[in-house]
């Protein structure tokens, strides 16, 4: 090994592209290699010898401080993942460094030898800050109409998952309103799809602006939309559902679609303390929302509520 001399092992290791640590248990930075683009880092060479909870507020150095137990007393290399923002690093006005918020991930292994009488991890950590903000865009999307920008059907899934396990814990009272336009399909063999795209939009438009805050309204596809109103039983549902159709013969006006039979058909039902999945309750919109298609249009029926 001549050709690694002390002084070439050193210039390696300051040459890591993330930086590596040694942490004690107590959580002293006891040494620190690599990660000398400020693009990515911020420069950690003045932390040598101080304690995390000297740099980082009290949650996030007991944070390390657990991890750092954690890892030394199951001699196993730990990956974790965190979030780095200014708030939670003191003293940092005057270090070179990203400014914005980052996302690390950070390899965590135990060393066999004791630093400054103390056992002590290695902790890696790579800035992965880009890749977790792609993530949470593709989340995003995924979860998003492209037309109208609502939630769309995946998301509905997952809110009506917590809101049936809130009804189980606390019995809270939550409507499902589903509602369809009417003869939607003559809107565009009559004016083109473009002019059903604008349709579809206005109508999506017009109910989230009546709905409350803390309603959501989820294009489930098509001409089919769910608007799930927590805290709101089957009255208020229905007097939303009134305002919400007086509303849209107006804006069938403003759009010029009349003469074609466009209304709002709407079907409502409560989840229920005893349903097994949110397909028990989304089934009993559908149905309500059937029956009044069948009892004319334009009008809402209610199905277990
Ligand atoms: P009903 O009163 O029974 O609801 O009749 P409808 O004409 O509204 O027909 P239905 O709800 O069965 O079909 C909805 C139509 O909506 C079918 C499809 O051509 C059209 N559609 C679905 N998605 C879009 C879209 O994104 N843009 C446009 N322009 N049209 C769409
Ligand atoms: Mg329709």
């Amino acid at each position: 090994m001549k050709a690694l001399e002390r002084l070439h092992l050193k210039e390696l290791l300051d040459q890591l592209p993330d930086p590596a640590f040694v942490m004690t248990r107590s959580g002293v930075y006891a040494a620190i290699f690599g990660g000398r683009d400020t693009r990515y880092y911020h420069d950690g060479r003045d932390l040598i010898g101080k304690r995390i909870s000297d740099v980082l507020v009290p949650a996030k150095a007991n944070w390390f401080l657990k991890e750092i137990a954690a890892v030394l007393n199951r001699r196993k290399m730990h990956v974790v993942e965190y979030e780095l923002s200014n708030r939670d690093i003191m003293g940092l006005e005057d270090v070179d460094g990203p400014a914005e918020t980052l996302w690390f991930e950070g390899r965590v292994s135990a060393l066999s030898f004791q630093v400054n009488d103390e056992d002590a991890v290695l902790w890696v950590a790579t800035n992965r800050t880009a890749n977790h903000r792609l993530q949470e865009q593709l989340r995003e999307l995924s979860m998003t109409d492209p037309l109208t920008q609502l939630p769309n059907r995946r998301q509905l899934n997952q809110l009506l998952t917590e809101y049936l396990d809130r009804t189980k814990r606390y019995g809270e009272v939550v409507t499902v309103l589903m509602w369809d336009i009417d003869r939607f399909k003559r809107v565009n063999d009559t004016f083109g799809h473009e002019k059903g795209d604008e349709v579809l939009v206005a109508m999506a438009t017009l109910c989230r602006q009546h709905l409350r805050r803390t309603d959501w309204l989820i294009r489930l596809g098509g001409d089919e939309f769910v608007a799930l109103m927590p805290y709101t039983g089957a009255r208020q549902a229905t007097l939303f559902y009134e305002r919400f159709r007086t509303e849209v013969s107006h804006l069938v006006g403003s759009l010029n679609i009349e003469g074609l039979g466009v209304g709002i058909t709407a079907g409502i039902s409560l989840i229920h303390q005893d349903d097994e999945t949110i397909h028990d309750v989304l089934k009993r919109a559908d149905q309500a929302l059937y029956q009044a298609k069948d009892l004319g249009r334009n009008q809402l029926a209610a199905n277990g509520v």
